[in-house]
């Protein structure tokens, strides 16, 4: 949409306030088409990118594995060589939108090392590519994020993203640019869900002959759940807004992956202590909101993740500034002219 990145956050965020399934679905597909914008060559964005744009080709980006989890240079997913292009085997887990996925976005061993990770563009219906069965998980009932299996399957030479070596920097690049502030926005989108039900809730659920949020210890947890939003957006935000100037901004985007997810799950806590027995009630939405904002701890890194990144560029040993390195693809020129709605909660 030529839109930025700002825009996108706010778009995730409005989708994930009504369903964190549909901002989840929404925000997995951008990761795999950033991988290709950023990696890709000129054949590969002209025959996949207008497919993608049409809405005829969903891509998805897969790096996890069962044994190594957030260990990215713990996988052991293999590409060997051969005659025209390469053979993949091994497994991938909790890929989003691995079951409407058309195109995957895969990063596998080529050799030993970090330098031995190789990404692949594997359609779905390639030979030897298959898909584990489907399960519902806790949450985020609609999304899909399950298992991709690869038995010596085939792929071309042309398929292969970047040159053989530039997996990992695929990987953490997408999980950095991407996956955090994509993340952040889902995660955002329910928040804002927590903290919109539960003031409505303590408007009209009544206790001692008037609305529950007359009562003090009500409107401080009140005053605190609004407050903790109105940061979160913050963060998130001025984030997106880093990267759509071009300004290097990876120590904005993983604390504000680190302050969203925290703070959504601690006013997901909160909300259902204010609605006591009757946030067990799935006709409320608000367990459903509990069960969502726990699916977008682990994703582009869980909490401990994000610290130990924030510790690293505190000591100043933080290495790859992934938002410096692809600054001029990233800046938006399209920032300016976008209308950014702010929301507001009345308490009268
Ligand atoms: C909704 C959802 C969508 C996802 N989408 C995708 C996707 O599109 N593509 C994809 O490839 N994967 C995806 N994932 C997988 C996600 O990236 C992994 O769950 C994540 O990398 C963590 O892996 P893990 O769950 O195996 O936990 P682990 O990495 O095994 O971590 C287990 C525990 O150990 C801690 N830990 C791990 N390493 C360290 C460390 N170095 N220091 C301190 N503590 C540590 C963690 O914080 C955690 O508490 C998705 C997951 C979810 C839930």
């Amino acid at each position: 949409m030529g839109l930025g990145h700002l825009a996108k956050t706010v778009i995730i965020e409005e989708l994930s306030r009504v369903s964190g399934a549909m901002g989840a679905v929404v925000q997995a597909s951008q990761l795999g088409v950033a991988k290709i914008v950023h990696f890709g060559n000129a054949e590969q964005k002209s025959h996949w990118l207008p497919a993608v744009c049409e809405g005829t080709c969903m891509p998805t980006i897969a790096v996890t594995e069962p044994k190594s989890g957030g260990h990215v240079l713990g996988m052991s997913t293999t590409a060997e060589r051969v005659a025209g292009g390469y053979i993949l085997n091994g497994r991938k887990v909790f890929v989003g939108n691995s079951h409407i996925g058309d195109l995957h976005g895969v990063v596998v061993r080529t050799g030993p090392g970090s330098r031995g990770l190789s990404a692949f563009l594997v359609p779905s219906d390639a030979t030897g590519f298959s898909l584990g069965p489907h399960r519902p998980a806790m949450g985020l009932h609609g999304f899909s994020f399950g298992e991709l299996i690869f038995e010596n399957c085939f792929v071309p030479s042309e398929n292969l993203l970047g040159a053989e070596g530039d997996g990992l920097a695929v990987a953490y690049s997408s999980s950095v640019l991407y996956g955090r502030p994509n993340l952040t926005a889902v995660s955002l989108g329910i928040h804002q869900a927590i903290v919109e039900h539960t003031v409505r809730f303590a408007q009209t659920h009544e206790r001692y002959g008037e609305p529950l949020a007359g009562l003090p210890t009500i409107k401080q947890k009140l005053g605190q759940m609004q407050s903790q939003l109105m940061t979160a957006r913050l963060t998130a935000y001025h984030a997106a807004h880093l990267l759509d100037e071009g300004m290097a901004c990876d120590a904005e985007l993983i604390s504000a992956k680190l302050i969203n997810v925290e703070s959504s799950l601690d006013a997901a806590r909160t909300a259902m202590e204010i609605h006591s027995a009757y946030g067990l009630d799935p006709g409320r939405s608000i367990e459903r909101f509990l069960r969502d904002a726990n699916h977008i701890y682990a994703p582009a890194g869980t909490s401990d993740v994000q610290r130990l990144r924030l510790a690293e560029v505190a000591l100043g040993t933080y290495r790859e500034q992934w938002s410096a390195r692809l600054s001029e693809q990233l800046r938006c020129s399209t920032v300016h002219s976008v209308p950014i709605q702010v929301h507001t909660i009345s308490f009268s």
